[in-house]
């Protein structure tokens, strides 16, 4: 294990101590050669496991003709994704950039731009992304709190208090449809129920951050088609292209287009490299990969105690401080994440095996009897 310490690095993360130089599947391999069973996949994000295939072999051969243009012009891969995309969602438009916050700050400004207002409307516990403007509206104080002020304008809520915190200036109301960096709590159906209606009532633009719940993480392709709530826009980034960098705003043909040229842009925004990756992506979730999401999950819910979330975005309740016990799982070769202060976060790779999941839930137990 590499320790790291004087690693020219500023100092932003709490690493664990150990260094990864091969992934294969939901196995990690180390600088020692230990390998590790891999429950976290980069933060939901290598969503069809390390090394993947498909999007291996579309990245190496959009690599090898063509990596970047510029959004001057137009491409392939770009003009491919957003037709998968509108497909999947029935019927949008996207916007491609680099990050989940990237997706948000465009999703803002595209709220406020078709609305002409500036109020914005979030959850107390909600995590939105860490550039300004994603960060005024992620309801965290202890993220916050060094970076005061952010953007003005921002009313924050609990699933009870939406509709005091919404009215005639709020332009968008943002939400998780589980909140994943909080802690992995799920909105109920009546809470985007209510906002919906909220949305409507107002003139205001429901948008759903599915950067993390998006592209078949928690068994339905958008986590939103499980209570059948449709946003105007949704926000996807993490498990998009399986491990190289993108964010998409996509806006629903039955909002406001709000966007003119010039209005927002982003030189990385719908690489061809990312693009071809993502369609790989879209190509591989079909229903047999989001059954086996929801077997899976069925699977870890069934074994261990205190589980909650949905297909695999998944919490595990401990009570206590889960910091140390994701390093006690490290210890085992395991590798899990936290969620909030108290509750382990396991969201591994769609295609984990039966076989994989039994092995995982025997070392977690193992941990969990560790620190109870
Ligand atoms: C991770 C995350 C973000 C931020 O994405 P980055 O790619 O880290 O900028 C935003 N919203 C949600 C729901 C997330 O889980």
């Amino acid at each position: 294990m590499n320790i790291l310490t004087g690693t020219p690095l500023l100092p932003t993360y709490a690493r664990f101590p150990v260094t990864f130089v091969d992934g294969e599947g939901s196995w990690l391999i180390a600088d020692d050669g230990q390998r590790y069973l891999d429950l976290v996949a980069g933060i939901a994000v290598v969503s069809l496991g390390h090394c993947h295939p498909a999007p291996l072999e579309a990245a190496k051969e959009q690599l090898e003709r063509l990596w970047h243009v510029s959004n001057l012009y137009s491409t392939e891969p770009m003009e491919n994704l957003a037709r998968r995309l509108s497909d999947r969602f029935g019927g949008a438009h996207a916007f491609f950039c680099n990050s989940g916050t990237e997706s948000i700050e465009a999703a803002i400004k595209w709220a406020r731009k078709s609305t002409g207002k500036t109020e914005l409307v979030a959850l107390h516990g909600s995590f939105h992304g860490r550039t300004t403007g994603a960060l005024a509206i992620t309801g965290q104080h202890a993220k916050q709190a060094p970076f005061m002020p952010l953007l003005p304008g921002v009313r924050f809520a609990t699933p009870e208090t939406l509709a005091e915190a919404v009215g005639p200036e709020t332009a968008a109301i943002f939400l998780e449809p589980i909140q994943g960096e909080g802690g992995v709590h799920p909105l109920s159906a009546e809470t985007l129920e209510e906002a919906r209606a909220l949305a409507d009532e107002f003139g205001a633009m429901l948008v759903f951050d599915e950067v993390q719940t998006g592209v078949g993480r928690t068994g339905s392709f958008f986590a939103w088609e499980r209570h059948g709530v449709k946003p105007d826009a949704v926000t996807l980034a993490k498990g998009l292209a399986n491990g190289l960098p993108i964010g998409a705003l996509l806006v629903s043909d039955s909002a406001p287009t709000g966007f003119v040229p010039g209005d927002h842009a982003s030189t990385f925004g719908g690489n061809p490299v990312a693009c071809a990756a993502a369609c790989a992506v879209l190509d591989t979730i079909d229903d047999e990969l989001l059954a086996h999401v929801e077997s899976i999950s069925e699977k870890f819910a069934a074994e261990i105690p205190n589980v909650r979330g949905a297909g695999l975005l998944l919490a595990v309740e401990l009570g206590h401080p889960a910091g140390p016990v994701a390093h006690a799982a490290l210890d085992q070769n395991l590798l899990v994440g936290t969620a909030g202060e108290t509750a382990l976060r396991l969201t591994p790779a769609l295609t984990l095996s039966h076989d994989e999941a039994e092995l995982a839930i025997e070392r977690l137990r193992d941990v969990l009897e560790g620190h109870t």
